[in-house]
């Protein structure tokens, strides 16, 4: 998986293409994520005595993983992801276009550690 929560990531595809929007929530057996203010719908809810009024609860549904694409926080585009390690042996996410690191994925190994 090369998205995570809080990751600010655009969508590639759908009715909300060219949105952008921070990750909510990460699913990764379904390979889908939940996007900040991408495919909002309208749940309606009955009167209960959690909700007294009933009414209409807007929320975010998930999308494919496959439809966003990450931005990175470096270069501000939307990019394709790459893994790398480190010379202490951490593992760490990087950017394909202007190739910052963004995040460690694993902590350091002396195993791949190269000095
Ligand atoms: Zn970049």
């Amino acid at each position: 998986m090369h998205i995570k929560i809080d990751d600010t990531v655009t969508v590639t595809a759908g009715d909300d293409r060219g949105v952008t929007g921070r990750v909510l929530s990460v699913d990764r057996g379904a390979r889908s994520i939940v996007v900040e203010g991408v495919r909002k719908v309208y749940k309606h809810v009955r009167r209960s005595q959690k909700n007294p009024q009933g009414g209409r609860l807007s929320k975010e549904m998930p999308i494919p993983l496959s439809n966003v694409q990450l931005v990175c926080s470096s270069c501000g585009k939307p990019t394709r992801t790459g893994a790398r390690y480190q010379k202490d042996g951490s593992k760490e996410r990087f950017c394909r276009k202007c190739s910052a690191g963004l995040g460690q994925l694993a902590p350091a190994k002396a195993t791949y550690a190269t000095s």
